[in-house]
């Protein structure tokens, strides 16, 4: 292997920050550069719709490492400065500042972008009132508008638009979900364990509006109108929209990487140039663990993928095999789920009570589990995972009396 120089990562979430850290601790000495668009340091987002937004964490937690870590340990941040293009054949990329950096190894962590809701009628100040939820100002802004008695349109009953709406019901908003589905969160849980969500919602006082699309957002005073495709109406102070992620492939694309889905990886996380590795949710890489290709868009793949990469740049052979995994906070729901299912198709078995705590299994035509949840069974978080890729003892299984593991 020809010796390795120096490393560029493009990106300051999770999965950048988590890059140069592994790169450090196994045991890269060569120069390190991130780059990231926005001037924070490098962040993780799982707080910025959980504790950070209700409150209850301080703004320094979101960060990977503080400024001191980077200087101890040789990294140079290049912080609000992006970079423009890739040229594979140099081995160089552009930044915003017209700069030229060379790299040895390239490590793409440029992450996702909300999908944007179209708003046509809207003027910009009352455009101003229609938030997003990606970055920590996102979450800034949003938290500025979190007390009480503001009305908050939520579109999208996704994980975002769940978790944005139960920090708002703690700050005492009144908040309304629009939902396209029949039920939040089916599409990935399925009905009968999405239900479970949903009821915790209507519990709390949020007014659920399913089955619905909205048909345009306009000016109502200083404030916003909903309209809904069943023709009713939601006014609003201000309107939030989680519909969902596209990966950021732009660089990639025009450097001539293989994207489909986001940046195609083998399970090392490399692409089709063996320089260039990508990381988080824009990686569509292989999972040796579900025995296909994934995009993730959770925490964990940011959290885990960059060690594997570190190593395949400093020579190692290790695959990233573990499963998917998530977790989600709403009001006194704490929830974590393993692997991947599709609940379209697998079977739900529910051990527990839906309307308390409970475990999910999703089991394929083979009879294995595919995927595995918990809603606030702490005591078995490890048994739930060990049950994904097992065959289930359903009778065991469903015996509450009986140990899970
Ligand atoms: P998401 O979880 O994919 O949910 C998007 C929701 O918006 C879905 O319910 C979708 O309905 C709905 N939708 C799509 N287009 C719509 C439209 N035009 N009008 C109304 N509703 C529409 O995405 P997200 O909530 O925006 O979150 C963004 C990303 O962050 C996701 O990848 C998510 O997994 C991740 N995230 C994860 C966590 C966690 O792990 N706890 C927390 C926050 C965010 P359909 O399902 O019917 O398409």
């Amino acid at each position: 292997m020809a010796e390795v120089r120096g490393i560029v990562v493009v990106g300051g979430g999770l999965a950048g920050g988590k890059t140069v850290e592994a790169l450090r601790d196994n045991g890269y000495q060569g120069p390190v550069t991130l780059l990231a668009a926005e001037p924070h340091l490098p962040y993780e987002r799982p707080p910025l719709s959980k504790g950070f937004l209700a409150g209850d964490d301080e703004r320094d937690s979101v960060f990977v490492h503080d400024e001191q870590w980077y200087a101890d340990h040789q990294v140079t941040l290049r912080l609000g400065e992006s970079v423009t293009a890739v040229d594979t054949a140099a081995h160089e990329v552009e930044t915003s500042s017209g700069e030229r950096l060379a790299y040895d190894r390239l490590v793409l962590a440029t992450g996702s972008q909300p999908r944007l809701l179209d708003l046509p009628d809207l003027d910009d100040a009352h455009r101003e009132r229609v938030l997003y939820l990606r970055t920590l100002d996102d979450s800034e802004r949003l938290k500025g508008w979190l007390r009480e008695g503001v009305r908050l349109a939520v579109v999208g009953g996704g994980w975002i638009g769940l978790e944005v709406a139960s920090a708002a019901r703690g700050a005492g908003v009144e908040v309304t979900v629009v939902e396209m589905d029949s039920v939040p969160l089916q599409r990935v849980l399925g009905s009968t364990v999405a239900e479970a969500f949903a009821q915790a919602h209507r519990a709390h006082g949020v007014d659920l509006r399913t089955g619905v699309s909205v048909e345009g957002v306009t000016a109502s005073g200083q404030g916003l109108r909903v309209a809904l495709s069943d023709g009713s109406q939601v006014e609003a102070d201000v309107v939030l929209v989680g519909i969902g992620i596209v990966p950021d492939t732009a660089l990639a694309e025009a450097a001539g990487l293989a994207v489909d889905n986001g940046v195609l990886t083998d399970a090392q996380l490399r692409t089709s140039d063996p320089d260039v590795f990508a990381v988080g949710d824009v990686a569509n890489a292989d999972y040796p663990a579900v025995g296909r290709r994934l995009r993730v868009e959770h925490w964990a793949s940011a959290l885990n993928q960059p060690a594997v990469v570190a190593r395949a740049i400093v020579g190692g052979d290790d695959t990233y095999d573990l499963l998917p995994y998530f977790f989600t906070d709403q009001y006194d729901l704490g929830m974590e789920y393993h692997g991947i299912a599709d609940p379209q198709r697998d079977r739900v078995v529910v051990r527990g009570q839906l309307d308390g705590a409970f475990v999910a299994a999703w089991v394929g035509d083979d009879g294995k589990v595919r995927a595995a949840m918990h809603v606030n069974c702490w005591d078995d978080a490890d048994a739930v995972k060990a049950l994904v890729g097992q065959p289930l003892d359903e009778v065991r299984f469903t015996d509450t009396e009986a140990p899970l593991s």
